[in-house]
């Protein structure tokens, strides 16, 4: 392809790697948070105070915020999609950062066109 000779190595890469992880693999847009909860039942010792260690998924839905129980079966998909979310934001950022500096380059090679145009103006006015 003939567009890819702009990108740099390391850019390329995390470009394939982005692709990759969201072509592939599940991920949730949230983060993990810790708790302890009561679950309620008549009798448990969480009724006296020794809390059920827990885990949710702080994420949006949309507009709106949601904390959503993760049950200990499903933790560790949990974890894996949440992490795998994070993998693919750092990558973006870095695409982001190499976009940027290309972005100011674009900029200033505007800038330089609109200087030489108004040198060239007052040259011949
Ligand atoms: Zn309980």
């Amino acid at each position: 392809m003939k567009h890819r000779g702009q990108f740099t190595r390391s850019e390329r890469s995390a470009r394939s790697q982005l692709a990759k992880l969201v072509h592939e693999q599940p991920l949730l847009c949230g983060s993990l948070v810790s708790l302890h909860r009561v679950c309620g039942k008549e009798g448990c010792k969480c009724g006296r105070g020794e809390l059920h260690p827990g885990l949710c998924v702080a994420l949006r839905v949309g507009e709106k915020r949601k904390m959503i129980y993760v049950p200990q079966a499903l933790e560790a998909t949990a974890r894996r999609w949440v992490n795998t979310y994070q993998k693919a934001w750092y990558l973006m950022e870095e695409i982001s950062r190499a976009s940027l500096d290309r972005f100011l380059k674009g900029k200033e090679k505007v800038r330089e066109a609109r200087k030489a145009k108004t040198e060239e103006r007052r040259s011949h006015g």
